[in-house]
């Protein structure tokens, strides 16, 4: 069926925000000599290597001092081989329309490498995200700065507080001495500095990440103190000993800490299902976001976001979303893992799920030229899937736009509470300046 134009212009327009990236910060970008693969490093590359690529050419096409040439023909041929898929997609549609390059071939990297290099100065990742892409602003989860990013561009991004390494033990314990300048000899210590870390960086934050699902399944238990105090003592005299029973009871008590300590922040809790980035290592069976309900059931005031649409358990996703008050679905990264699985969960949920339970867009990119495409795929996904509804006589045109708008912004601005944390995070970096 064909797109309403009406429809897609709206979409077209929307000023988003982008509820989940990993984007570097453009001073970062600065110093860094790129060239045409950096836009395949991340996630594309992924599909390359599922082609075949081997991990020995994969670190040459990552390393900025080899030169493109070679590159490019290591590269060639999985490219030839896996950019039907939507990761590969969402860079071409960059390509095109960023650098005016119609395809990317053996006649035009090298041109795409100068025309990157040119534009790789003050001002490109706020040309790319904000002109581009009409981002208002994006949450970063940052992968560099353990805990939390402090020095930021407050106009354009806000900062998870990653929460992760809360989540291995008995590391946990070592990294938050470190961080914080303390000595965790007890449970409540322990307590004590999980509380300062929240107490720190809560207010400044938009949101508390974990993606634990990488290396545990995503069943919390509520670990009594008593049991909790028992293994700490244990294990903290003898680290190298520990279990995994005992990681999991000293990881199971921390996150329900954490919980806790964002309901009192009013931060929401965003966590990872579903899909893993990478490849050739996934365990299916801990990315069921039905395995958080217990938490969804204990805590109605916490507000869980769902990443990744949970895929591929979209079905239980939209189930546990339509029963949950306190569930919010988040369709980052989702429209270019699977655009065909993302566009009909989106049209379930809007005929399942109150809207106002749904983040519609994140890129998830480390770098921002892909954020252009992935978000090219998601507005027609969207789109096409809101002129299905109405030509389905489910919604009006008026309403098919009106929930646009609140998927694609103001479900974000209002749950993350955006306006307010914008500003406490501008504060906070005049004060560092
Ligand atoms: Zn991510």
């Amino acid at each position: 069926m064909s797109i309403d134009p009406e429809i897609l212009q709206a979409v077209d327009r929307i000023q988003v925000i982008d509820t989940h990236e990993h984007q570097e910060e453009e001073w970062q970008r600065l110093t860094q000599k790129i060239d045409f693969y950096r836009l395949f490093t991340h996630y594309a590359a992924s599909d390359l290597v599922t082609a075949g690529l081997r991990e020995e050419s994969l670190r040459k096409l990552e390393n900025p001092e080899v030169p493109i040439d070679e590159k490019w023909r290591l590269f060639e041929p999985f490219y030839l081989a896996a950019r039907n898929t939507a990761y590969c997609k969402a860079v071409q549609i960059a390509i095109r329309d960023l650098y005016e390059i119609e395809e990317l071939d053996r006649k035009t990297y090298v041109t795409l490498t100068e025309r990157m290099r040119e534009r790789n100065k003050p001002g490109v990742v706020s040309w790319i995200l904000r002109d581009r892409c009409r981002i208002r602003l994006a949450q970063v989860n940052a992968l560099d700065t353990g805990y939390f990013r402090v020095k930021t561009d407050a106009e354009l991004f806000q900062q998870d507080l990653s929460v992760v390494d809360l989540l291995r033990w008995p590391s946990a314990v070592e990294s938050l001495e470190r961080h914080l300048d303390v000595s965790i000899t007890s449970l409540a210590a322990y307590a004590d500095a999980i509380e300062k870390l929240f107490a720190k960086y809560g207010s400044m934050a938009d949101a508390i990440k974990q993606q634990s699902a990488y290396f545990r399944p995503q069943f919390f238990a509520d670990v009594p103190d008593a049991d909790a105090e028992r293994v700490f003592n244990a294990t903290l005299k003898k680290p190298k000993e520990t279990t995994p029973e005992q990681e999991r009871v000293m990881t199971d008590w921390a996150f329900h800490r954490c919980v806790r300590h964002c309901i009192e922040h009013d931060l929401p809790i965003k966590i990872h299902t579903g899909y893993e980035a990478g490849n050739n290592d996934m365990c299916l069976e801990n990315l069921n976001p039905n395995l958080l309900s217990n938490l969804f059931r204990q805590y109605p005031r916490a507000k869980f976001d769902i990443f990744h649409i949970g895929y591929p358990y979209e079905a239980e996703l939209v189930a546990v979303a339509k029963q949950y008050a306190n569930v919010y679905v988040d369709m980052c990264w989702a429209w270019i893992i699977d655009p065909i699985a993302s566009r009909h969960f989106l049209k379930r949920c809007l005929t399942a799920v109150p809207a106002s339970k749904i983040f519609a867009f994140g890129g998830d990119y480390m770098y921002a030229e892909p954020v252009y495409g992935h978000l090219r795929l998601a507005r027609h996904g969207i789109a096409r899937c809101l002129s299905e509804l109405v030509e389905e006589e489910f919604f009006t045109r008026d309403q098919a736009i009106a929930v646009a708008h609140r998927i694609l912004h103001d479900n974000a601005a209002i749950v993350f509470r955006v306006d307010e944390k914008q500003e406490i995070l501008r504060r906070a970096q005049q004060t560092k300046a």
